[in-house]
């Protein structure tokens, strides 16, 4: 239990963090970065066109399973496909990681997409993930820390493996799949800081992405994840990330639970 004295400051800390305060956010040091993202570093993919790619498509899943009663769902067997679809047609899947790459102008495969899936639902793991592993693709799942363990969402040990598979990256979605626009500020910071640094602690590198709750953010929200240090975050504004977008506010494509596997391919050939 805190003192009051001690809540103040713990209190003016984290207004000065938020508001008119100039300071860096207050990422791990260059060094330990380096060291603690080598374990978990990105599996070697082929550098096969140094076109600069302009804009590149963020797919949006959420769920990964039967419930037709629910927009978020998409079906195992037409999940399956699109993936096989873009494996055949030459996309290379990327990742967060691999996205810092873009950001600086470097080198980045021939035909890139990113897949990711919001909130951590189990299905992540006991669906998805054989299917990167089979296809050799790989993902981003947005989880939300403070769910992590939770009945139908991942646990840490499924997080832990997927990670060490180098097929997926996590992201943060904050601590409790918060609507950001309508928190206080203390709150704000606890969300998106509180999340990052939970992940951070539990997986032991730095967590580079996040994912709105809904996609919902404004100034203070973006001022908040920027301080946090995060480098890219994905919103739920559609259409394919393009740089001029800022790397903290990308666009992304839904992929709507019946699409026909037709406009799936129309849309990405
Ligand atoms: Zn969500």
């Amino acid at each position: 239990m805190f003192k009051p004295h001690t809540m103040s400051i713990i209190f003016m800390i984290l207004i000065i963090l938020i508001t008119g305060c100039e300071r860096k956010a207050d990422p791990l040091p260059q060094s330990r970065i380096e060291e603690k993202q080598s374990p978990s570093k990105s599996k070697p993919i082929q550098m096969i066109s140094q076109v600069n790619i302009d804009s590149i498509p963020i797919l949006m899943y959420h769920s990964i399973g039967n419930n037709p009663s629910s927009t978020l769902f998409v079906p195992p067997k037409l999940f399956h496909k699109q993936m096989e679809h873009l494996k055949n047609a030459g996309y290379h899947t990327m990742t967060f990681k691999d996205l810092i790459n873009w950001k600086t102008g470097e080198m980045i495969p021939d035909k890139p997409i990113l897949i990711t899936f919001d909130d951590g639902y189990l299905d992540n793991f006991t669906i998805v993930y054989p299917i990167l592993k089979k296809l050799q693709m790989r993902a981003t799942i947005f989880a939300t820390s403070d769910f992590i363990g939770y009945p139908n969402h991942l646990n840490w040990e499924q997080i832990k493996e997927m990670e060490q598979s180098r097929y997926v990256e996590i992201g943060a979605h904050t601590r409790h799949h918060a609507e950001l626009t309508k928190n206080t500020p203390l709150q704000l910071v606890d969300e998106v800081w509180g999340a990052k640094q939970k992940m951070e602690k539990r997986l032991g590198h730095p967590i580079i992405a996040f994912a709105y709750p809904s996609g919902k953010f404004n100034q203070k929200v973006l001022q908040v994840v920027k301080r946090a240090g995060f480098e890219f975050a994905v919103t739920t504004k559609p259409g394919f990330a393009v740089k001029n977008q800022g790397f903290l506010t990308l666009h992304r494509v839904r992929i709507p639970e019946g699409q026909p596997m037709a406009a799936f391919i129309q849309e990405f050939p």
